[in-house]
């Protein structure tokens, strides 16, 4: 583990206060996600394209570094599913994901309903059916755009029967732990031989783990301030130097290396995703008084959820005694060394014993303790200024990021549209 979280849980409770204050209630439960599972930022790499040298190659790699779990994006182009399935179900086995690339992997921009019904939605469960056939139990959960083209009408269909899905961009787009990313258009950092170098790949592995200096980092999107987690395209895994989107073997193995060294959690796309998105539900879960103790409900954020979500929880122990103990399922939760509590996220409640009494947040945890509301363009050219996380009528519709400062408070980053 490398992670610090003392910073991490002022800055996780404040956020906390803020959905009560939003709520204009004060009961959410006093528990604290603890970010990218006790890693200091995550990295998710995608291979697209159901490619067989990402069985020959890749595998054998994958193998041998039981620290690094990856997802694969299967299409049916080309026969490509058919004919790599032993292998894909063989990777499954090892726990890497299987999500969906389509079966077309065509321009489903142009699509009609009933063609993206049959390449997108039923196509996730032919996966499912595949990779049964040769021995893997595999629950889709992620899709990948193919040329990452996508639409607001592919956006509703992909979520008919996904949790997430993987567009792509040329810069470095990373998501940050309290800012909850448009799960239908997660942004992905595309490796190609003639775009990234792997030094530049390199880098973008230690700005996730907030590796280096980044005091003048231009406030753009998002100045860094912390850990976050990097999405990565790759497709062919081979010396094929004809191949402008192939990567070799050996470098991605030194991406891999790196972002282990660096203390990412280097997870699948859909496993970071699950485990974020239960951290906004579960910040503004709710408890209750029953006897001998508290329980804690929450409902899922998505109907096709991994089967299974670990998730790490602290005690906020400023609201709740450090005693206390989380049972889910009649059985008590052992912490971890660090005092942590892994949790089944997809039970939707535990309970909570020997708590004492639990307080209400502090009061200074509130939005209203923020003084200083600046206003950014998407390329972070400063606009103005505002009183709160709301664009003044006087500006033109769109898309702006506002930054909340106040002494003594770690500064939050809101895209906020008009
Ligand atoms: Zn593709």
């Amino acid at each position: 583990m490398n992670c610090n979280h003392s910073n991490r849980s002022t800055f996780i409770a404040l956020s906390c206060g803020i959905a009560l204050g939003l709520a204009g209630i004060s009961t959410a439960a006093p528990l604290i996600t603890v970010p990218w599972n006790g890693h200091v930022g995550a990295v998710s790499f995608t291979f697209d394209d159901a490619l067989e040298t990402q069985v020959l190659n890749l595998k054998p790699l994958l193998d041998a570094m039981p620290d690094v779990h990856v997802t694969f994006f299967l299409t049916a182009f080309q026969d490509r599913l058919k004919d790599n399935a032993a292998g894909f179900a063989a990777l499954a086995n090892a726990g890497h994901e299987m999500g969906n690339h389509t079966i077309s992997h065509w321009h489903l921009t142009d699509y009609t309903y009933a063609e993206l019904n049959q390449d997108v939605v039923e196509f996730a469960d032919t996966i499912e059916a595949t990779m049964a056939k040769y021995g893997a139990d595999v629950k889709v959960v992620s899709f990948a755009t193919p040329f990452c083209e996508n639409s607001d009408k592919v956006k509703s269909v992909i979520d008919k029967r996904h949790m997430i899905n993987r567009d792509c961009t040329y810069d470095g787009a990373r998501t940050f732990w309290d800012e909850e990313p448009e799960w239908m258009s997660l942004p992905a950092k595309i490796w190609s031989r003639s775009g990234a170098t792997v030094s530049e790949m390199l880098n973008a592995l230690d700005t996730a783990a907030y590796i280096g200096k980044f005091d003048n980092s231009i406030p753009l999107e998002h100045p860094i301030t912390d850990g976050s987690w990097l999405i990565v395209l790759q497709h062919d895994v081979s010396e094929r130097m004809i191949d402008n989107y192939a990567i070799n073997p050996d470098d991605i193995k030194t991406l891999f290396e790196r972002a282990v060294k660096n203390g990412l959690w280097v997870a699948p796309l859909g496993t970071v995703a699950a485990y974020q998105r239960a951290h906004f539900v579960l910040d503004k879960a709710i408890f209750n008084k029953i006897d001998n103790g508290y329980s804690v409900t929450w409902k899922l954020p998505h109907e096709h959820m991994p089967k299974s979500v670990p998730l790490r929880v602290k005690l906020d122990t400023t609201r709740v005694s450090s005693k206390t103990t989380i049972e889910q399922n009649g059985k008590t939760i052992t912490p971890e060394s660090d005092g942590s509590f892994i949790i089944e996220f997809m039970t939707k409640s535990l309970t909570m014993r020997n708590t004492g009494t639990i307080s209400l947040p502090k009061p200074q945890q509130s939005i209203k303790a923020y003084t200083r509301f600046t206003i950014f363009d998407l390329h972070g050219k400063k606009l103005g200024i505002t009183n709160s996380f709301a664009i003044p009528e006087t500006y033109p519709k769109g898309v702006y990021i506002i930054r909340a400062e106040a002494k003594g408070l770690t500064p939050i980053t809101r895209k906020i549209s008009r």
